[in-house]
């Protein structure tokens, strides 16, 4: 796995403990949390964009079958804000990632 892959992996594992945490009152993450982990795990190593995958947000392809796609975005829309707070670092790279997938799209076709 390339290192933009294993950050990935480490922003969405900590939005889903933000998420766990506030939303269920977890320190560890409850099963339901921890299958969307590793959904999303597996969703990223099998990203047909490789190197240049966007930020999941921005990407054209939409690979999460609906209802862990309805779960992702809960996540995401609780953690979102919380993240610049608890891990600056990996909210930086995560919209600096954002705004490049943005420019990209335009030169990708699907
Ligand atoms: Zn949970």
């Amino acid at each position: 796995m390339d290192r933009r892959a294993a950050r990935e992996i480490k922003t969405v594992r900590a939005m889903i403990e933000i998420f766990c945490a506030g939303r269920h009152g977890r320190k560890t993450l409850c099963l339901d949390c921890a299958g969307l982990l590793r959904y999303a795990e597996k969703r990223l190593a099998l990203c047909r964009w490789g190197v240049n995958k966007p930020a999941c947000s921005e990407c054209t392809i939409h690979c999460y079958k609906p209802e862990m796609r309805g779960k992702i975005r809960e996540v995401m829309r609780y953690s979102g804000p919380r993240m610049t707070l608890r891990h600056p670092v990996l909210a930086a790279l995560h919209f600096a990632d954002k705004k490049r997938g943005a420019g990209q799209k335009r030169k990708l076709r699907r």
